[in-house]
């Protein structure tokens, strides 16, 4: 707590902050491929609700490929998904798309749109929101995200982590149980990181269920629940921060602290 307490109080004050309802994520054996290329190989992971789950693990070894299969941007060759105990492969995508958001590395926002039109445009299309409706939570979510000034601006005139707040914003203001975090700050300058990691730690203390792929260790070991290390498509430890920062088991996951510390 402490200094990012009072970092983060200061861009989303509790007291005008949603209560998130989060869900619980369950994933059992499951296997991905593209074409003959078997990226993810039996995943098992839980999710508690309303915890942060950070993944970490060198390129190539399956991250982003396992927030895709959670809301389905592909679809996994094997295995089950389930969101509070219902089968998120039998879920209608409209469905999918309200309960569980995501946000991306490159922000993708519509750049001819205003910040408060890129909110608003995922509650009116996905949700059928009426317009004013729409920017009632589309402005109070940008407000939470400290951004209630830059709202009428485009994407063009806002800095990275301005963006990348904005992103937020629009996957807050669908009310998801659960958000899918990939690799948020890895695009932004050194500077603007810290302001997005603290809005990130703020979700999670306020009940967001997250997983998060980082390469940000001190977000991971502060924020973290559970940190979950991949390589070559499969989980090789998982645990509390302590445990896989302080004591990890395998000579994989040594070899990749050693590096990226
Ligand atoms: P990470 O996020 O850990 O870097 P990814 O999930 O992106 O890993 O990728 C896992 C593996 O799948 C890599 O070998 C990557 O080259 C491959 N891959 C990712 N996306 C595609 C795709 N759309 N088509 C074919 N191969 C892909
Ligand atoms: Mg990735």
């Amino acid at each position: 707590v402490g200094e990012l307490e009072a970092a983060s109080g200061a861009q989303t004050p509790r007291d005008t902050a949603p209560r998130f309802k989060g869900g619980a994520v369950s994933i059992r054996d499951l296997s991905m491929s593209y074409g003959d290329l078997e990226v993810l190989k039996g995943i098992d992971l839980d999710i508690a609700r309303g915890t942060v789950t950070c993944v970490i693990g060198p390129s190539g070894s399956g991250k982003s490929t396992l927030l895709r299969c959670l809301n389905r941007l592909v679809e996994p060759k094997r295995g089950a998904i389930e969101l509070d105990g219902e089968s998120i492969l039998s879920m209608k995508p409209e469905s999918l798309r309200r309960r569980v958001g995501m946000v991306f590395q490159h922000f993708n926002l519509f750049p001819d749109h205003t910040a408060l039109e890129n909110v608003m445009l995922s509650l009116t299309k996905i949700k059928g929101m009426p317009k004013g409706e729409a920017r009632r939570i589309a402005e109070t979510r940008l407000a939470e995200v400290g951004l209630a000034g830059r709202k009428d601006h485009r994407p063009a005139g806002l800095s990275g982590g301005q963006q990348q707040r904005v992103a937020i914003a629009r996957a807050l203001a669908m009310d998801p149980e659960v958000v899918l975090f990939d690799e948020v700050t890895s695009a932004l300058d050194p500077e603007l990181v810290k302001g997005v990691l603290d809005l990130m730690a703020s979700l999670g203390r306020q009940g967001m269920t997250m997983a998060v792929v980082t390469h940000e260790m001190g977000f991971a070991r502060r924020v973290a629940d559970q940190v979950v290390f991949m390589d070559e498509g499969r989980i090789v430890e998982a645990g509390p921060p302590q445990q896989i920062f302080d004591n990890p088991q395998s000579e994989r996951l040594k070899r990749f602290l050693a590096e990226v510390l």
